[in-house]
């Protein structure tokens, strides 16, 4: 038996698992990870991460590595189709997947954390703090942090919430080159584009549309670009340059699980997607999955015992999760209008009123 009866086991080393750990160390609070996969990978997509999550990663001085691995692009540029309806300045920052989780992973390991890989977690004997492992090892951990995704097995064990639900939703995600200083959104009839710089000459290019097509065994699978043309189509010649110089091409299925009423449950704490994944279409999901790793650790370090910590957690994270959830199914919708009537109000509201700019201040707004 491995005694790590002072640490907190933290499962999955995604971004959740990995924030959380950054947080913790700050605040010298111990944990160990428990990855599966037998080292940090993530691919073939980008990330935007807006000021709620680059604020906290700033307290953990990875503003820089931001900058210097990402891209803040200038403007964002909203379209219905090809014409352009309005432009605001842009206040997030964009980065290949696997950048975002490298820069995570090296500043854990820079604060002194240990990170254990080709570890999948198979079960927790709560009453005596006892994981196991599927090679056959345990340790006895002092709590349980369940970082392992939409997937979560823990939330499977020990929440009683229901699967994964396909959302209705799927995406097309590449990477190619193509310099560009701004962001772009392209909105049209069921579906709506996203074009954005990770760095200086490369692009991200996302496609979302609404189908009822899931994806069978996987819900990442690699396709082809003219599977990708003939779900999605181009609206721009940036869309062409950048498709047609990617080598790799993946259809995410987007899947959601009802909202928790528990976010915790004995000594079993839950973060990232595996307490409320959402569809995509704020980009907030991996800025909720660190907002929740830095509350938990600025809770335990100011409350000093799990129990209140995990109630105080509950009690904050719970009503904003809800909120950003709401507001990130309202936008599909509002991306994907067909109606001449209604597209033509949601254009005047986006250029003539701040409409925009005050649903960001309000995601964009957290402090704890
Ligand atoms: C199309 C699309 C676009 C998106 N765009 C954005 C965006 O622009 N901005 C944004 O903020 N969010 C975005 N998101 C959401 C974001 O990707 C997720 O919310 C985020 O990755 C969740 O991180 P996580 O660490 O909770 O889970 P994951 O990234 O799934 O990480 C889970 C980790 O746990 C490990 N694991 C799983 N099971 C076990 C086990 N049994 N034992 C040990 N380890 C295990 C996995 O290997 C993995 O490393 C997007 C999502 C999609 C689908």
């Amino acid at each position: 038996m491995n005694d790590y009866s002072e640490h907190i086991a933290i499962i999955g080393g995604g971004i959740a698992g990995l924030s959380l750990g950054c947080f913790l160390l700050r605040k010298d609070i111990q944990p160990i990870i428990f990855e599966r996969s037998s080292q940090i990978r993530e691919g073939g997509a980008g990330i935007s991460i807006s000021p709620n999550a680059i604020n906290l990663l700033d307290k953990i001085n990875l503003k820089e590595s931001l900058s210097n691995e990402g891209f803040f692009p200038e403007k964002i540029n909203f379209l219905d189709e090809d014409q352009p309806i309005t432009s605001i300045d842009s206040r997030v920052c964009c980065i290949s997947r696997e950048k975002l989780v490298t820069i995570l992973y090296k500043k854990f390991i820079e604060l002194g954390g240990r990170i254990i890989f080709d570890h999948e977690y198979v079960s927790f004997d709560s009453d005596n703090k006892i994981l196991n492992f599927k090679n056959d090892q345990s340790y006895k951990v002092l709590h349980l942090a369940a970082c392992d995704g939409i997937k979560s097995k823990i939330r499977d064990d020990f929440f009683d919430t229901g699967k994964p639900v396909y959302s209705g939703y799927s995406a097309w995600r590449c990477i190619g080159h193509n310099p560009q200083k701004d962001a772009y959104l392209q909105l049209s009839s069921n579906k709506h584009l996203v074009l954005y710089p990770i760095t200086n000459s490369l692009s991200s290019f996302v496609g979302c549309i609404k189908t009822t097509k899931e994806n069978n065994e996987s819900w990442i699978a690699e396709g082809s670009i003219d599977e990708l043309v003939q779900d999605i189509g181009f609206m721009s010649e940036n869309h062409k340059e950048t498709v047609h110089s990617s080598n790799k091409f993946f259809r995410w299925g987007i899947y959601t699980r009802p909202l928790l009423k528990k976010y915790f449950a004995k000594n079993i704490s839950l973060f990232g997607d595996a307490a409320h994944p959402i569809v995509p279409f704020l980009g907030q999901g991996g800025c909720l999955a660190i907002e929740d790793g830095y509350s938990f650790a600025k809770l335990l370090s100011d409350i000093g015992n799990l129990e209140d910590t995990q109630n105080r957690y509950e009690r904050i994270r719970k009503p904003r999760v809800k909120m950003i959830t709401r507001l990130s199914k309202e936008q599909a919708l509002h991306n994907h209008i067909s109606n001449p009537l209604l597209k033509k109000t949601r254009n005047f509201l986006m250029s003539k009123t701040p409409i925009i700019d005050k649903q960001m201040d309000r995601i964009y707004k957290f402090n704890l």
